[in-house]
């Protein structure tokens, strides 16, 4: 039988129990909290804060829950979640190829849209976007981000797609997993490369890696996909190959821009992540502006909703 296994805190689980409120069942097993039966999938959450997730659609069902996690795992959790995702090896020279990489940001951050980038990095250009700075942009600040992001744009070929959070609720509120809505725009952004370059064909296309790869064309059933065969799936590809991370640049640079005009709508400096900070911005922002805008500014299903209106009430 599939099974997906995550790890979440207290609070994440009674949130999740609430969820699955119409679908519990009666008898739980020793040190689970809750048992849940939806139609393919069966989800047992542990006091340990282990959730299991078993049946036909269990990757896609637990796969919902990891954007409220990632802000919570820790260096030793992160780990095991890319040994989970199981990295296949990269050709040795890979480096150096001509290469399609694609990256995204925003999806741990309550505030925010989704930004997801393609690019194009032929092997001639290799060297000049390492002279540029370019590297992982999680470990360069704001500053720096743009400041290379406003070199690299009118280098290389690239795709830019922004999910915006009206549209991101109404695909989570329908169903729909974060991981897929990822999928779908990686896929989006990476055909937009394919056609602005052709007829030059990549070697090899490097997808910063979310969900398995089977996972991900499972996402995109529906959809044509071109490019299978040259698809590349890894953690951290910001650090195997510059496309990744000139894609991981730019999409930051897309969110931080998108993070500033949120902010003047709402008057005030929005903070990122999803931490306690957070919270509190959404409390003043729900108390300034009223509940019905939350909707245009935040990621409506993370656990720091209940907590704004908990905020408010105290
Ligand atoms: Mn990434």
């Amino acid at each position: 039988m599939e099974q997906f296994v995550i790890k979440v805190d207290n609070h994440l689980i009674d949130e999740m129990k609430n969820y699955y409120k119409n679908n519990l069942i009666d008898k739980v097993p020793q040190g689970a909290i809750f048992v849940a039966k939806t139609d393919d999938c069966t989800i047992t959450g542990y006091k340990s804060g282990k959730v299991l997730f078993q049946g036909k659609n269990s990757m896609e069902e637990g796969e919902k829950w990891l954007g409220d996690i990632i802000s919570t795992l820790d260096k030793k959790e992160s780990k095991d979640r890319s040994t989970m995702l199981n990295p296949s090896p990269l050709p040795a020279d890979f480096s150096n190829w001509s290469i399609i990489g694609s990256d995204e940001v925003g999806t741990g951050d309550y505030f925010g849209p989704i930004t997801v980038v393609a690019t194009y990095v032929d092997k001639e250009q290799i060297p000049l976007l390492i002279k540029l700075g370019v590297k992982d942009s999680k470990n360069l600040s704001d500053d720096k981000i743009i400041q290379i992001a406003k070199k690299i744009k009118d280098i290389v070929t690239y795709s830019l797609l922004v999910l915006h959070n009206e549209k991101y609720n109404q695909l989570q509120k329908g169903g729909m997993s974060q991981g897929k809505m990822k999928a779908l725009l990686h896929n989006q952004a990476i055909h937009h490369v394919l056609e602005k370059i052709s007829p030059k064909k990549p070697d090899g296309i490097l997808i910063d890696q979310f969900v398995k790869k089977e996972l991900y064309f499972q996402y995109l059933e529906e959809t044509n996909v071109r490019y299978k065969e040259l698809a590349y799936f890894h953690t951290q590809a910001e650090n195997l190959h510059v496309a990744v991370a000139c894609a991981s640049i730019l999409a930051r640079y897309a969110f931080i821009q998108h993070m500033d005009l949120l902010s003047q709508k709402a008057g005030f400096s929005i903070p990122k992540g999803a931490g306690t900070g957070v919270d509190e911005a959404a409390a003043r922002l729900i108390k300034e502006k009223g509940s019905e805008v939350l909707p245009f500014f935040v990621k409506l299903h993370f656990a720091n909703t209940k907590k704004a209106f908990n905020l408010l009430k105290g």
